[in-house]
C-alpha cells in the first residue's frame, strides 16, 4: 500500500519513504491510497483483544511490508507501555485521559511510534537523519523523549525563548545524547519559519537528510487512531451512540479518529472543539475556509490559524461538504468560557481538567443539547499540571507535581541560543 501526495504533483511512495521524507517533494501531505475496513469480527471480538493486538490489526495495512510483523509488534508494545484510562463524569460524558505517557501529553503516542519506525528504517544507514522540530511546548517534549537514544537519528528542537513554561523548557533541554535544543530569540512563528527555510535550502538538504516530526508525518499521525479504539472497547457495552470531542489545533488527532471510523469503528459523530482560533468552526457554518493569523489563548497548543491536517479530513470525505458536515461538528469557545468549564468540571464532577480538555468538555455539552442520548467522550490531551498557573488560578487548589514532571525539574538546562537563520544553518552544518 502506497501513499500519494495531496498536491497530486509527486509520485506515490512507500510508508518508509513517506516517513523519512515527511512531506512530499511537491510539498503536499501524504495520504494512504487505500483504507480497507477491518472485518466485523474484529469489532465484535474487541473485548478479548489487548491494546497491542488492537493497534497491530489497525495499523498493519498502513505500514505494509516495510516493517516485518514481529518488529512492528515490538514497536507497538514499546509505544503503548502506559495506560489510557476512561473517567465517566456522568451518563452522557466521559473523558479519555491521554496524558499518562512520559511527557504527559497525547503526542507521546505518535512521537514514540514515529521514533521507532525511523530508527528501524535508518539502522543500517551510514548517514544520520536529522529531525527538525519547531515547538511551542508539547510537541518538542514528546519528540525529544520519543527519539532519545534512537540510533542514526539526531533531533534538533527550536523553541521560542521565554515563551514555553518552565516545565516544558526542562523537558526540552535536559535530555542530552542525540537531542539538542536551540533557544531562539523570537516567537514560535520565527522557529517554524526557520525550519521551513531549512527544508527548502538545497545547499543544506544536499548535505544532510532532514525530516519533520510534526503531525504531517504519517508515522506520527496514524497511530493516534489507536486510542479511539481503546475507548470504544471500554464503553461500547454500556453506551450505544458514542461520539468524540477532540480539542483541536492542527487537526491531526481528530483526523486520526476519523480514520478509525473509516476502518469500521462504530462511532456516531466527531466534534472538533476549538478555542478562538476557529477557522474550521467558521468553515462548517459558512462553507468559507479563511486561514487567519493565530491568536494567543490559555489552551495554547491549539493556537493554530491554518490547521495543516484539515486537508486530510476533506480528502477522507472526498471534498464533499455535506458528507463532512454530517460526520463532523465544530464549536469554538473563549478563554472565559474555558475557565468557567474548568471550574464547573471541578465543582460538579470533582475532576481537574486542563484548558485543552475543558474546551473538549464544552464541545460535548454543545453537542448534547441537540443529541441528548449520545455518550460523548472528550479527550484530555495533557495533564493539568502542565498548565499549572491557569489550573491553580481557576480551581484555587494547589497541585502536586506528578513523578514524570518532578524528575526533570532538578536537571540542568543545555541549550544553544540563536537569533537568525544563518546561525541556525551554521549550527546544523557543524
Ligand atoms: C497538540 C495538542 C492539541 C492539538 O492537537 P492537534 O492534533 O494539533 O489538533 C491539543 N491539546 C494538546 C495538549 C496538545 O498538545
Amino acid at each position: 500500500m502506497n501513499y500519494y501526495s495531496l498536491n497530486k504533483k509527486a509520485p506515490s511512495t512507500s510508508f518508509k519513504n513517506a516517513v523519512i521524507k515527511g512531506l512530499a517533494p511537491d510539498k503536499g501531505l501524504y495520504f494512504p491510497e487505500l483504507i480497507s475496513p477491518l472485518p466485523k469480527a474484529f469489532f465484535n471480538d474487541i473485548d478479548n483483544l489487548s491494546h497491542s493486538e488492537i493497534a497491530f490489526e489497525a495499523i498493519k495495512q498502513f505500514v505494509s511490508s516495510d516493517i516485518p510483523e514481529d518488529i512492528l509488534k515490538n514497536i507497538i508494545n514499546e509505544t503503548l507501555s502506559f495506560d489510557f484510562p476512561i473517567v465517566e463524569l456522568n451518563k452522557n460524558i466521559s473523558t479519555l485521559e491521554l496524558f499518562h505517557g512520559p511527557t504527559m501529553a497525547f503526542k507521546d503516542v505518535g512521537a514514540r511510534f514515529m521514533a521507532q519506525c525511523l530508527g528501524y528504517f535508518n539502522q543500517n544507514n551510514s548517514n544520520d537523519v536529522t529531525v527538525l522540530v519547531a515547538t511551542s511546548g508539547d510537541t518538542g517534549a514528546a519528540v525529544a523523549n520519543g527519539f532519545l537514544g534512537v540510533k542514526g537519528v539526531n533531533v534538533v528542537i527550536l523553541y521560542p525563548s521565554g515563551k514555553v513554561s518552565d516545565i516544558q523548557e526542562k523537558q526540552l533541554t535536559t535530555l542530552g545524547q542525540n537531542i539538542s535544543a536551540l533557544e531562539v530569540n523570537g516567537t514560535f512563528d520565527d522557529c517554524q519559519a526557520m525550519v521551513k527555510t531549512a527544508f527548502l535550502d538545497d545547499n543544506l538538504t544536499s548535505k544532510m537528510q532532514l525530516t519533520s516530526a510534526n503531525s504531517i508525518n504519517v508515522a506520527r499521525w496514524l497511530p493516534q487512531l489507536f486510542y479511539f479504539m481503546f475507548a470504544y472497547k471500554k464503553l461500547h457495552n454500556k453506551y450505544k451512540d458514542i461520539v468524540f470531542s477532540v480539542p483541536s489545533g492542527n487537526f491531526g488527532n481528530v483526523c486520526a479518529g476519523i480514520m478509525a471510523q473509516q476502518l469500521g469503528l462504530p462511532i456516531k459523530h466527531f466534534i472538533a472543539s476549538n478555542n478562538e482560533n476557529n477557522v474550521v468552526t467558521e468553515y462548517l457554518t459558512t462553507q468559507l475556509y479563511n486561514p487567519k493569523p493565530s491568536v494567543q489563548t490559555i489552551s495554547n497548543a491549539m493556537d493554530v490559524g491554518d490547521p495543516s491536517n484539515f486537508i486530510r479530513i476533506q480528502e477522507i470525505y472526498k471534498n464533499k461538504f455535506e458528507t463532512l458536515k454530517d460526520n463532523l461538528s465544530s464549536f469554538s469557545f473563549s478563554d472565559n468560557e474555558t475557565k468557567a468549564a474548568m471550574l464547573e468540571i471541578y465543582t460538579n464532577h470533582n475532576y481537574i481538567a486542563d484548558p485543552h480538555g475543558a474546551v473538549g468538555y464544552l464541545g460535548c455539552k454543545a453537542y448534547l443539547e441537540k443529541n441528548p442520548n449520545a455518550h460523548c467522550v472528550f479527550l484530555e490531551t495533557a495533564h493539568p499540571t502542565k498548565f499549572l498557573d491557569v489550573v491553580e488560578d481557576v480551581i484555587k487548589t494547589k497541585q502536586a507535581l506528578p513523578q514524570q514532571i518532578q524528575s526533570v525539574m532538578g536537571k540542568i538546562k543545555l541549550a544553544t541560543t540563536i537569533s537568525n537563520y544563518e546561525e541556525f544553518k551554521e549550527y546544523l552544518l557543524e
